[in-house]
Order: structure tokens, then sequence, then C-alpha cells
């Protein structure tokens, strides 16, 4: 099962819309995140600008539930509304991200694991927690130094903030690709530690950033942006 939303105005595209479609199933034949919010744009005017015409976020562990909620509230308005996805198992972004792109199956449950070659636990030392994994180096815009990976447990509100600004930021800078792919990582570290009303805070700013984003988007290329949001997996409330 593949779930995605579409924008409104997609509905007038037929051909748009089916080629979106397309890329997003083949992009994510594979994902079973336990749920998510996908969210496409259409577009309505030929391009014209280097800028992509697509981006993609990735946000790590936000519950479909919550998207839900801020939609009911009225957030992401020119969005279909959130569908499901089944998760990966186990549920873990490392797991979930390597199967999105294709990378090397990972070695362990995470990077800390019992290996039985070595019959001992790997991937404990502080050098080995904080390098970037593979899916990593395949976004666009992501945080990948090691003072970020630790700061987003300690001011998880604060980084994630930053993060979507750098999305902002990041996204006009780039012309050399379609796609731009965003990794929102302090998502899963607020939902751990704070719950549900704290990452509402983020749905919050994310919902007003991709409003600006947008309207930036069309006053420099006269068209809309396609955009296609999910999580790699949820998180529950017990
Ligand atoms: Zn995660």
């Amino acid at each position: 099962m593949f779930p995605l939303i579409v924008y409104k105005k997609a509905l007038f595209l037929d051909n748009d819309i089916m080629e979106g479609l397309m890329e997003i199933n083949n992009m994510f034949n594979k994902i079973t995140a336990f749920c998510c919010v996908a969210i496409l744009l259409a577009l309505s005017v030929p391009a014209r600008a280097a800028l992509p015409d697509t981006l993609v976020i990735a946000t790590d562990g936000i519950p479909y539930s919550l998207v839900r909620e801020a939609q009911l509230k009225g957030e992401f308005k020119d969005f279909y509304p959130a569908s499901k996805m089944i998760g990966v198992f186990p549920s873990l972004s490392d797991a979930a991200f390597d199967d999105i792109f294709h990378c090397d199956t990972p070695l362990g449950y995470q990077r800390i694991h019992f290996s039985p070659e070595k019959n001992e636990v790997v991937g404990k030392f502080i050098n080995e927690l904080i390098h970037p994994e593979e899916y990593q180096l395949r976004f666009d815009s992501v945080h990948n130094g090691k003072i970020h990976y630790v700061l987003i447990y300690i001011a998880s509100n604060t980084m994630a903030g930053k993060e979507i600004a750098a999305m902002q930021r990041d996204f006009f800078m780039s012309n050399n690709a379609d796609v731009f792919y965003v990794f929102i990582e302090a998502t899963d570290p607020i939902l751990h530690k704070y719950g549900k009303d704290k990452t509402m805070l983020f749905l919050d700013n994310l919902n007003k950033t991709l409003d600006d984003l947008q309207k930036e988007y069309i006053a420099k290329t006269g068209k809309h942006l396609k955009i296609i949001a999910f999580s790699d997996h949820g998180n529950t409330d017990g």
C-alpha cells in the first residue's frame, strides 16, 4: 500500500500527476514505513528556472496521526489528506532509509549491535556513533555535523527549527537536480523526549515554512513546486 496526498490544483494536470505518482511509487515501492504523509504539489506552468521542480522532505518519526491532526486544524490545507504506510521491521530509521535509498543492508539492528563474527557489541564508540550513515549522504539538505548530531538530543526543538530553515535556504541555492531531498532528523528526538505537543509545534513551523517557500518559488519560477513529505517510521503514544 502506498500513501499519497495531492495538491488540489493537481486535479487539472493529469499528466503531471501521473508522472509524479509514478516517480513516487517507484521511489517508495519498497518503503514500509509505519506512517507517513506524502504531499504532492503539482505544476501549473512549465518550468523555466533552474531550481528543482520537486521537493522531497523526509521527517524522522512523525506519526501519521499527528499529521492528520495538523490537517484537521487547517494546516497543510492545500494538500490531500495524509495516508498511512506500513513500516519496516524493526521500525527504525536506519533500516527504513537504507531500504528507501537502496543502500547496503544494515549490519545489525542499529549502529550499536552484536556482531556474531566478532562475538562482541560493535558500533558503540563515539566516532562510530556520529559518523553519517550512507543514506544520510543521499540528501541534498542534511546536517551531518557531529555537533549537530549531539545537539538534536539536547536542544531538539531548536535544532529542528534550524533544519527547517536550512531546508529553505539550501533549496533556493540548488540548481543542479530535478528533485531536492531534505532530511529533518531532530523530529525523532522531539517525539522521544517531549511527545506530540511539542512535535505539533514543529509541524506548525513546517506548514508555515512550506507556505513561504511555495510563494517564493512561484514568484521566482511562475510555477508551483511539487512537494512530497513522508516519515520513515511512526511513533506511538504508549
Ligand atoms: Zn527515527
